[in-house]
Formats: structure tokens, sequence, C-alpha cells
């Protein structure tokens, strides 16, 4: 949502899942771990009315242990939370788990894919970041395709159960691109939201 225009959010989230999106993607940005202010868990909280998809919560927040639950609350049904953050991970995802949630590992470009290596077990899903987090209508970073090629090869050697998800830079080329690395989901924000049309911007990246 990221990309969708702010100002009648609602009818946003409305407008994409009528277009058949699969899920919507939330970019919460708190201004302290990445430069940039989104909004809270009230904001979700007042769209869910209008959805009955999957809400997926990107929480880029240097304290998602004080405020995952508040997310959860408000109807995110998937939440994650960055490698790059000082908490304890496996204790959160824990705890986002045994509340009947969803958990999600992200990845932000600069940081080794192995750092989450250690999560692949515990988590449904994993976000591999390729663009730098803070803005929506960056270009997609080429050099983050090998994170997603060697958990696609750890998650089928070990046969776990994890999606893998890329968000960032997401269009017709790049889209293709991570789908041959082992992508599942795509997270579009430019290109589906400033397209004439949600639906065929989404037909065209599937
Ligand atoms: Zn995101």
């Amino acid at each position: 949502m990221l990309s969708s225009d702010f100002s009648r959010l609602g009818e946003e989230v409305k407008k994409i899942t009528e277009a058949g999106a699969d899920m919507i993607h939330f970019d919460v940005m708190d201004g302290h771990f990445v430069p940039n202010i989104t909004f809270g868990p009230m904001v979700i909280k007042s769209v869910r009315q209008y959805s009955s998809l999957v809400f997926d919560t990107h929480l880029m927040i240097s304290e998602p242990q004080k405020y995952w639950k508040e997310f959860a609350d408000a109807g995110s049904d998937i939440i994650g939370i960055h490698i790059e953050t000082a908490v304890d991970h496996k204790a959160v995802i824990k705890d986002i788990q045994d509340y009947g949630k969803k958990a999600c590992m992200v990845v932000n470009p600069p940081t080794a894919v192995e750092s989450i290596y250690p999560f692949l077990e515990q988590v449904e899903q994993v976000l591999v970041m390729s663009v730098n987090p803070g803005f929506g209508g960056q270009k997609f970073m080429h050099e983050v395709v090998h994170k997603i090629e060697k958990l696609a090869e750890i998650r089928s050697k070990k046969n776990l159960g994890f999606e893998i998800q890329i968000d960032g830079g997401i269009n017709e080329e790049t889209a293709g691109i991570a789908k041959k690395a082992g992508t599942e989901i795509l997270v579009a924000g430019s290109f589906v939201f400033k397209s004439k049309d949600y639906r065929t911007a989404m037909e065209s990246l599937r």
C-alpha cells in the first residue's frame, strides 16, 4: 500500500482487493529504523473492514518487540520483523506465532542472507529486500537475487516450508527475475498503484 493514495486508503484497499490481489502488504516505518514515517496500527485497524485478504505487515521499526501485538490486534495476519533490529528474534517470532499469527524474517540489501539462516525452520515467510527500505518507487537491486537462490536451495535441501517474498522495485522485468530465482510472493507498490488499471498491472506481473 506504500504507493497508494493515503488520503483514501480504505478505498484503495478495497480497490486492490477487487482487482484480484492475493494479499495486502503494509509498510510500517517509524522514522528511526528507516528515514521515513508512514502509519501505525490504528490506520491498519481502520482499513481492515475494506478487505478479507491476508494483511501482511512489514515492520520497519526499531522495536518490533514492543509493537507487534498492536499490529496483530489491528488485523495483521503476517508480521515481518527485520534481522537488523536489536531484539531477541527467536523470542519475538515465537510470541507472534503463539498469538496465532504468522512470522516473517526480513533482510536488508547490505545484510548477509546467512544472518537469517538460524530462523528458517521457525518462520512461515522470509522477505528479501530488493531496495534499501524507506521509500517507494526505487530501482530493483540485482545483487540480492543470489540471496533468493540460496534460500530456495536450503529450503529444498532441508524440506522447509517458508515462502520467499521480495519487496522493492518490482515490475514486469524484475518479477520474472525474482520468480526464476525462487520467489513466490512479489510485493509491488508503484508498478501497480501508478498504473491505470490495478488488475491489468497485477496480471502482467503474474
Ligand atoms: Zn515492505
